[in-house]
């Protein structure tokens, strides 16, 4: 029979009303049988998510202080649900035992993972579906990695026997049952590994928004929703700083070529972004537009290197280079000139460092002139759609010279899935609404072959 494998975030479950929403999208669909659960996230800007509350519980014992209120708002929360749902499951019992685990030293990641487990409890009970504790079926080994085949092993053994389940997103247990989380939002990657082990047709990923967004909606508020978008794509967007779905969330479904569609709980009928493995299909043309999106981020530093014949000088870019390596830092880019080059880096991965790497530089390739140049930011225009287009370039690069932005570096890549463009931090934004307009609200000077 076929099956979906439906996930939830905090946002989603994160009270009584919201849960209501989540039941009537499992219902409105018998193939979505396997659901996996956030922990109750933000209700409102301002509020704070239960795993944030069991991370201070713990900070809280392993101080030796008293945490007890912070536990009472957390079990206030799950009540509160459960009481409007009509449930009659109260956590107090876990909840004191979770107390005394605190007590005796239990890890951050036991902690934040009983946000998840205690409402897969809840969401069991209001749906009806057996509960699968995800520390039986999700396997890592003692330094924390995922063990697919093992993991995959135990789900089908488990869930095979299942018609259907709710199973806790973010952890799983290690070697001796210890319990081993996720980076935070892994709820998403336990979806995928399940929509992977039981073969799903499809990984639904419910949200509170309609789908990943051609730009950031606080830089272009009214940004319009992507249809369709490859893993390749989402990948390039989400390095560059498109939040959507946890990074480590694509590559199970991605080999099993299951596709995972984005969707809005608040918003049930909106198809969202399908994300797909190929190409094929002119899925390009449903996109409607040449590029998929755009994303970026500010944070970057150039190192400008200059003396006169580098081109001439053998070993030049590798000697600059072993000091990044043998200092422990990695790079962006590395736009080059005939007698100059520039590396671009994170701020963050040279703090503290510049003047060593600067003098190490010149010790190594003695420049005429070396030097950093902070403020940059990096844009991506990411788009498959960009390999069958003539013009993208010159319609970006219009684009900005309009609105008289400088630009610093381009970088496109050989796959042609994307064009990187270095910017002064100021002229970020404005450079993604241009861009933006330029390729969304108008059509002027594209040429498809
Ligand atoms: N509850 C966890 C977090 O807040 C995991 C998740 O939501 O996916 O990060």
């Amino acid at each position: 029979m076929n099956s979906k494998t439906v996930k939830f975030g905090g946002s989603s479950l994160a009270d009584a009303d919201q849960f209501r929403k989540v039941k009537a999208i499992i219902e409105a669909d018998p193939a979505r049988r396997y659901v996996v659960p956030s922990a109750p996230g933000k209700r409102y800007s301002g509020d704070t998510k239960i795993t944030d509350m069991l991370y201070t519980c713990q900070q809280l014992a392993a101080a030796g202080a008293d945490f007890s209120d912070v536990l009472g708002k957390i079990r206030d929360r799950y009540l509160e649900i459960a009481k409007a749902l009509e449930l009659s499951f109260d956590p107090t019992d876990e909840l004191d035992r979770i107390a005394f685990r605190l007590k005796e030293g239990a890890t951050k990641d036991f902690a934040a993972s009983r946000g998840e487990y205690l409402n897969g409890l809840l969401l069991s009970n209001y749906l009806g579906f057996p509960f699968v504790d995800a520390a039986d079926v999700v396997r890592f080994n003692e330094n924390g990695t995922l063990l697919m085949s093992e993991t995959m092993l135990a789900m089908r053994e488990v869930l095979g026997k299942l018609e259907n389940a709710v199973i806790p997103g973010f952890y799983g247990a290690g070697p001796s049952g210890e319990i081993i989380t996720f980076s935070r939002g892994g709820s998403d990657i336990t979806g995928s590994l399940v929509a992977r082990a039981v073969r799903a047709e499809i990984y639904e990923n419910w949200t509170d928004v309609s789908g990943v967004l051609v730009a950031d909606p606080r830089i272009v508020p009214d940004a319009a929703v992507i249809n369709t978008i490859t893993y390749e794509e989402l990948r390039e967007l989400s390095y560059m700083g498109a939040t959507v779905l946890h990074e480590d969330a694509i590559f199970p479904v991605r080999a099993a070529g299951i596709p995972i569609n984005i969707r809005n709980t608040n918003e049930p009928s909106a198809p969202g972004t399908l994300i797909v493995a190929d190409d094929s299909a002119d899925s390009d043309v449903q996109t409607g537009y040449t590029i998929t999106g755009i994303a970026g981020k500010k944070g970057f530093c150039a190192i400008n290197i200059q003396k006169a014949m580098m081109n001439a000088e053998l070993g030049f870019c590798r000697k600059v280079l072993a000091v990044l390596e043998e200092m422990g830092i990695s790079f962006e880019h590395m736009p080059s000139g005939i007698d100059t080059m520039s590396i671009i880096l994170a701020e963050e991965a040279i703090k503290g460092k510049e003047k060593t790497v600067l003098s190490k530089i010149r010790k190594a390739v003695s420049p005429d002139s070396c030097e950093i140049e902070h403020g940059i930011s990096l844009l991506a225009v990411v788009g498959r759609g960009m390999r069958r287009t003539r013009g993208t370039a010159a319609r970006i690069f219009a684009a900005l010279a309009h609105a008289r932005i400088n630009v610093k570096m381009i970088d496109q890549g050989s796959s042609e899935l994307n064009i990187i463009i270095g910017l002064l931090e100021g002229d970020f934004e404005e450079a993604v609404r241009r861009i933006y307009d330029m390729f969304v609200k108008s059509t002027i000077g594209e040429d498809a072959d």
